[in-house]
Formats: C-alpha cells, structure tokens, sequence
C-alpha cells in the first residue's frame, strides 16, 4: 500500500458562522486532511504537536480512521494550537478572530521512521520552516511533494514561505492568497508568477465558485456542487487537499490527466466537509456516499457538444 504523509496542525477552532457559533471543537488542517485521505486505499500519518488539553477521544477518533498518530506529539503543561474564525453572510470570506500558535510556537517535527519513505507528502498548513523540516528528514525522495499555506503564513513568515516553496511539485492555495502571494490580480497572471516560484501545478480554490489547476499553459476547472446547505466552510480547503493527495497516493499517477481526477476527488469530499459543523460529518461520512455525489459531479460537468 501506498504511503502517504500529511503535516500540519492539529487544533482547537471555535467557529462562527450565520447558522450559529461553537465553543471549542476539533479542528487543524491535518486533521481535515487525514479525515479526507481516509477515504483512499493507502498508509497515513500525521506529523503535529498538540497539548496535554488535547482530548484523547479526538486522537481515538483518527486512529479509528487508520491514521498513525505515532508522528503527533503531546506536549506536557502545554496548549493545543488554537483558531477562531467569523464568516460573512456569502459564507465565502472570513476574518480570522484569534491565532494562538502555542506549542506550534517552538515545534520541532519528527518523522515516523515507516514514513521517511513516504510516496506523497502532504505539507498542510503550518509554519513554513516546520514545513521544511518535515522534507529534511525523508530519506527516499518522495513522488510528489504538495504544500497548502495561507495568508497568516505570508504575512509573518513570508522568507520561510518562499523557501519550502521553491522545494514543492503542487501548491494548494485560494484565489485572495494567490493574488497576495504574487502581487497580481489575475488569476492566470498569478499561477504563472507562482509557477515560476517553484511549484510546477498550481491549484487556485475559489470556494463555492470551484477551483483551478495551472501547469505550464494548460489550464483545468472543476466547479464546486451546488449545496442546498452550506453550513461552515472550515476545513473545506484542507479537505480537499486531503482528496487530492490521496488520490494521487493511491492511483500513483502524477500526469495532469491525473491530477485533474485528483482536483474532482477534493471537491468531492470538501463538498461534504461544509455541511456540518466542524469535522462531523467527515466523520460519519460513508464511502457509498462519497461515490453516488461523485456521479453528480459527473452528471454536472458532461455535455455532449460537438465541435
Ligand atoms: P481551511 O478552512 O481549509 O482554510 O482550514 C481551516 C483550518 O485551518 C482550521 O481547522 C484551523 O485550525 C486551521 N488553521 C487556521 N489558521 C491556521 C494557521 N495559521 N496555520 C495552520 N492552520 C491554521
């Protein structure tokens, strides 16, 4: 089986959207990630810290997803990473209330031993430099290397930043990130620019508006499905890098042909992700589900025009 490695945080978000507002619930892009790559045929592991606050319930509960936890540690005395965000009434844009890094503040990762020869590695969002430590301790190089960051990144690590990236196959990053990364509003202009930073496939998530994949001067779209609900985009990025990542890790295929596959399976799962509050309903979420909205999403994108 294929292996696949997934770093980034694990956390406590509290979340505010126009449905209403939670106290303290899992959250952490590795978490969103791991949730979604469960839904392949592969290995994974995630590397991140947590506190000794962290309930052990939430780490039984990516065990139970076949996800080994063996890379996550748990500091003594100290604090899980905490976010709070606030959603507009479009449900596209959010303000970010509280960052408290805590022990994301001095993380040193370690990489399972199993894992050194990981396949793929998903570098979810965190610290740049955790980012590249992470790529210091593979032993094999890996087939694929896929990085997603965001803004707070940007803002107060952008040299860091611009180093793992020039070290990445595929950056995972949204349409306003894009364009500050690059310092262009287009969207082409953008992917270009970024391309030219390192990453050879660029993909742009423009949230329900679906997203990009850029490689040289090939373009591919993939819409988002029209929900009925949307209830908290949290972790719908994160989830469909988890989709992403772990299709490739699992088809072994990295061609563009593949990785537009790749882009449908990640809208696939984060189209699910935004039902629920939080992670719940990637946790009852059913790999008979997951197959009959692939059809949708099938059915949404065919036409039969001859040309
Ligand atoms: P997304 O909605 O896909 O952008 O991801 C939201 C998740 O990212 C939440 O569960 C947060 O815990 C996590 N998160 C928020 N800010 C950061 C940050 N600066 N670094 C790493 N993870 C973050």
């Amino acid at each position: 089986m294929n292996k696949l490695l997934i770093v980034g945080t694990v956390a406590f978000d509290a979340i505010e959207t126009p449905f209403g507002k939670t106290d303290k619930i899992l959250g952490g892009a590795a978490t969103y990630i791991g949730l979604s790559a469960s839904f392949f045929n592969l290995q994974s592991a995630i590397v991140s810290v947590v506190g000794d606050d962290f309930p052990q319930e939430h780490l039984d509960l990516l065990t139970s997803k076949n996800i080994d936890i063996s890379g996550i540690e748990i500091v003594k005395g100290g604090k899980t990473f905490f976010w709070s965000g606030l959603y507009h009434n479009d449900l596209n844009s959010r303000d970010t209330l509280v960052t408290e890094l805590n022990v994301l503040a001095d993380f040193q990762p370690k990489v399972p031993q199993n894992y050194k020869d990981a396949d793929v590695v998903m570098l979810g969002n965190l610290h740049p430099l955790v980012q590249s430590s992470v790529l210091d301790q593979m032993e094999k190089k890996p087939k694929l290397v896929v990085l997603d960051t965001m803004n707070f990144w940007m803002d107060c690590a952008l040299p860091e930043l611009l180093e793992v990236i020039k070290r990445v196959d595929v950056i995972t990053i949204n349409d306003e990130e894009a364009r500050q990364l690059s310092g262009e509003y287009s969207l082409v202009k953008a992917a270009n620019k970024i391309q030219e930073l390192g990453p050879k496939y660029v993909v742009i998530k423009k949230g329900e508006h679906g997203a990009l994949l850029f490689h040289n001067r090939e373009v591919f779209f993939a819409p988002a499905l029209p929900l009925e609900d949307v209830f908290d985009p949290t972790g719908a990025g994160d989830t469909f890098a988890g989709g992403f990542s772990g299709f490739i890790a699992q088809s072994e295929n990295i061609s563009f042909g593949n990785m537009k596959n790749a882009i449908i399976y990640g809208s696939n799962l984060a189209s699910f992700c935004v039902e629920k509050f939080g992670t719940e309903r990637m946790e009852t979420l059913s790999k008979a589900e997951v197959a009959i909205r692939l059809q949708q999403f099938k059915s949404l994108t065919q036409f039969d025009i001859e040309i």
